[in-house]
């Protein structure tokens, strides 16, 4: 790409910034300028917030995980119940915001990408609610992995295209989506599912999942009169960890944890790079292009990650641990005995790293951990690993 251009706004130290052909770039400004108009716009705020609460059931609770706490004896573990919004994760608080954008800038259409479905799920129902016709791009291989997932979006009424480009998997959909945002941008506005991609997506995904950690410090300082020792929260493209951070990245106390998967361990083993428009840590194959990762937590698998997290790791404000998907897998059941809450694979990295900290701290240590979704989603697949 010749034509590249870099945005002298939305970077994160060396990280983010807009690195996209001249076309697409024009229609981002658009977005970006709109973003900046509507983000602190009361009826804007009003309107979100209303949506959250009657739609999404927020604000969901912080619980004391008591059995879990008592059962390892050492820091005092919160729950921030991101499993209990509507359609049973945090993907749903940023789909709303967008949406709620898309409106402002008088779009009549939505597209999204999709990897394992979890994102297309969550645009498709809040699409169904506001009735915007949606069109989902997914790559052919994983519409074939997630068949059910696919079943679901057409069930809410989206449209699914299958991807067959390059590998039929996530990166294709991208630029499919990206494809179709160029030719339609009249009309047509791209929903991102994570605080990944090109200036302003991760700006924007930020500030939308911001609730969460708005909420947590509110609820913490009510039952503990303090703030947490540590947050821990699982990474992917980083949209619940840098939302469930956000409201503490000022509070110098408050250690931020991030845990990836020991499998696509782009914090620990990436170098910087261009991946999706966008500059972050990132896992290249030999030949520079990213690799293909795989976690057994769909949400997690990807090579890049967002460039405030590939920031807040350099700059050394926040830590990322490695969490294998054995040690999830353990989490995973430990977390559904000991406090009658299935968490999803993606947040049971969270939960085990929580576990290995909370040995590490005393009783007077607090740890909030983002429960970022259920896990009904991935019984069938627990059931068949543990039958193996
Ligand atoms: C998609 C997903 C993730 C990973 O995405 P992030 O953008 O890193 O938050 C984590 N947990 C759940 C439950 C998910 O659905």
């Amino acid at each position: 790409m010749s034509e590249q251009r870099v945005a002298e706004r939305g970077f994160y130290g060396e990280f983010g910034g807009s690195f996209i052909p001249e076309d697409l770039q024009k229609v981002l400004g658009r977005l970006d300028e709109a973003f900046e108009r509507y983000k602190d716009d009361p009826e804007f705020q009003e309107e979100f917030r209303y949506y959250l609460k009657e739609y999404v059931g927020r604000e969901n609770p912080l619980t004391f995980a008591q059995n879990l706490t008592q059962k390892l004896g050492g820091a005092k573990i919160y729950l921030k119940r991101e499993d209990l919004n509507h359609t049973g994760a945090h993907k749903i608080n940023n789909v709303i915001g967008q949406i709620l954008l898309a409106k402002r800038m008088g779009a009549t259409r939505i597209i999204a990408e999709t990897g394992a479905g979890q994102h297309g799920v969550a645009t498709a129902t809040a699409c169904a609610m506001f009735d915007i016709p949606c069109t989902i791009y997914m790559g052919k291989v994983d519409t074939e992995r997630q068949a059910l997932n696919v079943f679901r979006m057409e069930l809410l009424g989206a449209k699914v295209v299958a991807v067959e480009s390059g590998q039929g998997r996530l990166k294709d959909a991208v630029d499919a989506a990206l494809g179709d945002l160029v030719d339609n941008f009249q009309d047509t506005f791209y929903l991102l599912g994570s605080a990944v991609g090109p200036h302003p997506y991760p700006t924007i995904v930020k500030h939308f999942q911001a609730v969460i950690s708005e909420e947590s410090k509110r609820q913490i300082l009510e039952k503990e009169g303090k703030l947490p020792t540590a947050v821990v929260a699982c990474v992917g493209g980083g949209s619940n960890a840098i939302g469930a951070f956000a409201h503490y990245i000022d509070e110098p106390t408050v250690r931020l944890v991030g845990a990836e998967p020991k499998e696509a361990p782009t914090m620990a083993e990436g170098v910087p790079a261009v991946i999706h428009g966008f500059k972050c840590l990132t896992i290249l194959d030999e030949n520079g292009e990213p690799k293909p990762t795989y976690s057994i937590a769909a949400g997690l698998d990807y090579p890049g990650v967002g460039p405030e997290h590939s920031y807040l790791k350099t700059s050394g404000r926040a830590e990322y641990v490695t969490v294998t998907g054995d040690e999830a897998l353990e989490a995973f059941q430990v977390l559904s005995k000991t406090e009658g809450i299935i968490p999803a694979l993606e947040s049971s990295h969270a939960v085990a790293h929580a576990i290995k900290l909370a040995t590490t701290l005393s009783k007077d240590d607090i740890i909030i951990v983002n429960l970022s979704g259920r896990g009904d989603k991935d019984v069938n697949q627990v059931f068949d690993m543990l039958n193996k």
